[in-house]
């Protein structure tokens, strides 16, 4: 099943070219709490699930084209990251982003991504204003946590897998003569995370582990690689994050990028495209005001 929210925080089951608004099967007390819905509805699969599936096709059809996607996830908990977790991918940037011996996320850990940046399919990632900084695109497969969990093994990880997104991890870099801001913060401008452009439920993806991940700039292939070449598999980073804290349903995990990374402009067009997951195209803008600090 593929999940979309769309409009207000509505929820919707992608069939085909049309999505059914199954937002009047969810609980009533979640339309004080829209932004809930998601999580609520994975938290709660095993008893909704159901009822989607066999209810969906009888809810309000609306045309997919139509709709204005949010982030399949508009609230989760928290958005975990892995760095450096293609072996290509290590080095391309210098050795201002990975640290001296090539140290990859089983080393490094994990880092954090603001909630707030994400950003729906179809929307602008938007640069800031008069910025004469480098930002760059970073293709990459988001997860999404199912089932709540502390200290999750990886044999029995993947079971705690709702499904999977497209994530673009847009990011300013640091360069020499600058500030030298933290990651979090320049991986963390409002739209730097488009997810989408829904969340494929993992039992149509037997193995995250063997998927094409590739994104164009403009029509220009400039990644291209397969989760396979992932470091840390995704079981393993769950393991890890989990090992340090409790994961969520409804928490993403993105896994990292692999080489081919480089820059992004306004006026450019980015689409991503994940095997058995979707494929979405966002333009890229510069933020209608200036900040008032320079970026
Ligand atoms: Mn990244």
């Amino acid at each position: 099943m593929k999940l979309v929210s769309f409009d207000d925080f509505r929820v919707g089951v992608v069939d085909g070219d049309a999505v059914h608004d199954v937002t009047a099967l969810l609980p009533p007390f979640l339309d004080a709490l829209p932004r809930q819905r998601i999580n609520h509805l994975i938290g709660h699969w095993s008893e909704l699930g159901p009822v989607l599936s066999s209810q969906y096709r009888s809810a309000p059809r609306r045309e997919l084209a139509g709709l204005r996607l949010l982030p399949p996830n508009p609230a989760p908990g928290h958005v975990f990251a892995a760095p450096a977790n293609y072996a290509k991918h290590i080095g391309e940037i210098g050795n201002r982003s990975v640290t001296t011996g090539g140290r990859s996320a089983r080393e490094q850990g994990f880092f954090l991504m603001a909630p707030g940046s994400l950003v729906g399919s179809g929307q602008s990632i938007l640069l800031p204003k008069d910025s004469s900084r480098r930002f760059d695109h970073e293709s990459e497969l988001a997860v999404v946590i199912g089932r709540a969990g502390r200290n999750i093994p990886r044999e029995q990880a993947l079971s705690h897998v709702f499904g999977y997104a497209c994530l673009i991890d847009a990011t300013m870099r640091i360069e020499k003569g600058s500030f030298e801001e933290e990651r979090t913060m320049r991986k963390s401008f409002e739209t730097f995370n488009p997810m989408g452009p829904w969340i494929v439920t993992a039992d149509e993806v037997p193995d995250p582990q063997s998927l094409s991940n590739r994104l164009w700039v403009n029509g220009e292939l400039r990644q291209s690689a397969n989760t396979g070449e992932m470091i840390v598999g995704v079981a393993e980073l769950i393991e890890l994050i989990s090992s340090v804290l409790p994961l969520q349903p409804g928490d993403v995990i993105a896994s990292g990028t692999p080489e081919g990374v480089g820059p992004i402009e306004p006026g450019d067009e980015v689409r991503i495209e994940i095997e058995s997951v979707g494929a979405m195209t966002l333009s890229v803008r510069e933020h209608a005001q200036r900040a008032p600090r320079p970026y």
